[in-house]
């Protein structure tokens, strides 16, 4: 019989941990479906490993691991990926925003051939203007710059264990899950679902963590901000062009432009231009900069018994993990 697993990347979510295993493990014994869910913990403060432990000891099908400090949701995810075993794979945030009845239907899917299961989100459901502001303008820009619908997209999707196996292959450091489904290509659907309002706790993404993500998934997704570089240079040349022959112009008839206030200005917005452009770039040479290192994309600290000994990865050091 087909496995299906579940991966659930958990930042500072003991509260949801119980609740979440408890309604996953109810649905899909209900509807027969054979299912393993694998939690990570993204480098928790609070009680979330102690919770997903819990669990595992209750739920042999769940499987858990700790992360040795915050890597982000990106490396929860695979990290997950890496610990699951199943014919597909859901991935699927631990708050209960991603409604599971949605789950069966993504089975069906994948049972009739589809490789990928796009969830499509119809509303982001309640949240705080400021939430929803910085939350639209990090789709906008994402959107705008690797021309994926990003305001729909997001990272609950099922996919393919041949997916999972390529997207795991990649030797990128920076990755951006949601995106390099639609980059993987294979036989995709899609389904819609309603985002729902998170149960417990409140959302992990500031204003400030969700610009930084937009900007390093735009740098790992497109080129399109270098190219803005050459395209601003082209249009100051030809500015400059223009403006040249004007001063000479007027400077061999005898009337040049007075003062130092031009020179000033122009300086300054050549100079803001330079500095700008130069950041891009910076920006981009930081990025090979880290993919140069090679650090693996998360440190796993702890594992949950039934993780032990069955797993390989980047990560793995030798030995065995403490519980
Ligand atoms: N998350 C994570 N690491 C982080 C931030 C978030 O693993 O550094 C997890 C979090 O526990 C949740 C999911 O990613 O399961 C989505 O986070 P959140 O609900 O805060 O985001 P939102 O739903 O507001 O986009
Ligand atoms: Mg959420």
């Amino acid at each position: 019989m087909a496995l299906l697993s579940i991966v659930l990347p958990a930042y500072n979510e003991e509260q949801n941990i119980a609740n979440v295993a408890e309604v996953l493990s109810g649905l899909l014994e209900e509807n027969g479906i054979d299912y393993e869910l694998v939690f990570i913990s993204d480098g928790s403060k609070d009680g979330t490993y102690a919770e997903i432990l819990k669990a595992s000891e209750k739920n042999p099908r769940i499987r858990g691991a700790e992360f040795s400090r915050n890597f982000g949701k990106e490396a929860g995810i695979f990290a997950g990926l890496e610990l699951t075993t199943g014919d597909a794979v859901v991935v699927m945030d631990c708050d209960l925003q991603h409604p599971p009845e949605v789950i069966p239907k993504m089975w069906e899917l994948w049972q009739k051939g589809a490789e990928i299961v796009e969830g499509i989100k119809i509303s982001r459901g309640r949240e705080s203007l400021g939430h929803r502001l910085s939350a639209g303008l990090f789709y906008k820009i994402m959107s705008g710059l690797i021309k994926i619908d990003m305001n729909a997209s997001s990272d609950f999707k099922l996919l393919d264990r041949k997916v999972v196996d390529v997207l795991l292959a990649l030797p990128e450091r920076n990755t951006f899950f949601r995106a390099l489904s639609f980059w993987a290509g294979f036989r995709t659907e899609s389904i819609q679902y309603e985002v729902q309002e998170r149960k417990y706790g409140e959302s992990k993404w500031s204003f400030w963590s969700l610009m930084k993500y937009a900007v390093s998934n735009a740098t790992s997704f497109s080129t399109l901000p270098l190219q803005m570089v050459t395209v601003i240079g082209l249009v100051s040349i030809l500015f400059s062009a223009v403006l040249a022959v004007q001063t000479l112009v007027r400077f061999l008839m005898g009337d040049s432009v007075e003062g130092f206030t031009t020179v000033i200005l122009l300086l300054l917005i050549i100079g803001g231009f330079l500095m700008l452009s130069l950041g891009v770039i910076g920006h981009y040479i930081a990025r090979i900069y880290e993919e140069v290192k090679g650090r693996p994309k998360y440190i796993i600290s702890k594992v949950t018994e039934n993780v032990q000994g069955q797993v390989t990865g980047s990560w793995k050091r030798g030995g065995e993990y403490r519980k």
